[in-house]
């Protein structure tokens, strides 16, 4: 365990109903009980329950606020150490001078994302389900949400500790048969590094499939939303906006200060490529001039390319539909409701129908073939099925990578008949990378660096 008890404002800061301070540690119990008027001691209060009273300030009586009191004893507890949890009113000063108060009292002030950490030194989880707590917050849709809570959960974890025990079996195995060399042993160790490198290696491939996917869900489809003037594209922002309300991400504490915006379609978050000029000018093609906005297309995961069905093909429009061949294009036929002008043929001919989509943005129909478009074309259209175990994460999507390398180097050495005290080099590589993952065998510079991506009180 941790020595000292530490302390942060746990809520999101700026007005609510209600601000949380959370204080965990050895003595947070004893630090706080003093502060704390009400009709039970804290220090006889039973875990998990929660106590009305005043924060008051010890030395000269002072009221500082009225609250509920949640009182949770390790090892049940997030830190796994003693946690009491302080409800005050929200809004800054509140919660601040409840916070002034505790740290006035022998507690720490908390560093960004120190629970978490504990939580992970004290076993509690282990490193993929702490950083699976940076995503929880920063997820920018219910979609990757779900895909965060399931990793929190472990489910990642649950993958990666089966592959580590093979590997340390064969490990093992092999251990023996340096100290026993006899030739048919060496024989059957030779084929088992074989077939349990396969069968690991496999797996991990699997997961690396997912990594696409993954990271999609968790960074968004960056979009780009293309078309000529007047063609429809910002009433195709509106009614996607408004169909599915906008989540608003603010990431305080972290170098970059993002304010993002992203429209979720169906729980897949779409990121508007430079939404703020979007929103101005309403048109990325326009405002960025050409140049900038061949860059943007390029950037772009996701192409929406706006027609007005009402018109026939503009030279313009001809151009961009032939330069866009390649590349993940939705044809958005906009403007349905009008008269129809626009003769499909020619668009038929290059592009296939299930990448075609039929729209009124001012009625907001066809908005649902849309979203379906789209998840076809990132998901095979099976978002709504599959299992939510989805690798997302830059570093566990290279150390994925490293451990399949590492395994094809045993595989390749087996084969070739290399001496196994030398193929036992990389099994062990293999078995170490896996562990970084779940945190069996990181540094702690590494840890500083993961944990410090938290927002305070996290
Ligand atoms: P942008 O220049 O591509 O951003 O196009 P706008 O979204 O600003 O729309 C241009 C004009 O077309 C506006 O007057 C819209 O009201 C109109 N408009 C957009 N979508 C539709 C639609 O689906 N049906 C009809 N009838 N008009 C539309
Ligand atoms: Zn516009």
């Amino acid at each position: 365990m941790t020595e000292d008890t530490i302390a942060a404002v746990a809520t999101a800061l700026g007005e609510g109903s209600i601000a949380v301070v959370r204080v965990s540690g050895a003595e947070a119990i004893e630090r706080i009980a003093p502060l704390f008027k009400s009709k039970t001691d804290l220090r006889e209060a039973d875990s998990h329950t929660v106590h009305y009273g005043l924060i008051r300030d010890p030395m000269d009586g002072s009221v500082l606020d009225e609250v509920l009191v949640t009182v949770m004893k390790g090892p049940r507890s997030f830190t796994a150490e003693d946690v009491v949890e302080i409800s005050t009113h929200g809004g800054i000063v509140a919660v601040q001078a409840v916070l002034e108060l505790v740290l006035r009292s022998g507690v720490r002030m908390a560093e960004p994302g120190e629970f978490t950490k504990r939580a992970f030194l004290n076993g509690r989880i282990d490193l993929a389900q702490a950083e699976a707590v940076i995503d929880l917050i920063r997820s920018k849709s219910s979609r990757a949400f779900q895909v965060a809570r399931k990793q929190a959960e472990g489910a990642l974890s649950k993958r990666i500790v089966p592959l580590r025990r093979q590997l340390i079996e064969l490990l093992a195995h092999v251990e023996v048969n340096i100290d026993y060399p006899e030739h048919d042993v060496v024989e059957m160790t030779t084929a088992s590094i074989t077939d349990t490198c396969g069968q690991v290696k496999t797996i991990v491939e699997q997961l690396l499939i997912t990594a696409a996917e993954g990271k999609i869900l968790r960074e968004g489809i960056v979009t780009a939303i293309v078309g000529r003037p007047n063609a429809g594209k910002s009433s195709l922002l509106n009614a996607l906006a408004q169909e599915n309300k906008a989540i608003v991400t603010d990431i305080p504490g972290t170098t970059r200060d993002i304010v993002e915006e992203s429209v979720s379609l169906s729980g897949i978050p779409l990121r508007l490529l430079d939404t703020a000029g979007i929103r101005e000018t309403s048109d990325v093609v326009e405002r960025i001039g050409v140049e900038r906005s061949r860059g943007a297309l390029l950037e772009a995961d996701l192409i929406l390319l706006v027609l007005n069905r009402n018109e026939e093909l503009h030279e313009d429009e001809r151009k961009l539909l032939e330069d866009l061949v390649d590349r993940p294009v939705i044809i958005v036929l906009n403007k349905s409701d009008l008269e129809n002008r626009l003769d499909l043929e020619e668009i038929e001919a290059r592009y296939p129908k299930e990448r075609m989509v039929s729209i009124s943005a001012r009625e907001g129909s066809g908005i649902d073939q849309l979203e379906k478009a789209v998840s076809r074309l990132f998901f095979g259209g099976s978002i709504e099925s599959g299992d939510l175990t989805y690798v997302s994460n830059a570093r566990h999507i290279a150390l994925l990578h490293q451990t399949v390398q590492s395994l094809n180097d045993a595989i390749e050495a087996a084969d070739a008949g290399i001496p196994i005290d030398l193929i036992q080099i990389d099994l062990a590589r293999a078995w170490e990378l896996l562990g970084e993952i779940v945190g069996d065998s990181v540094g702690e510079s590494l840890l500083d660096q993961i944990f410090s991506q938290f927002c305070l009180g996290k």
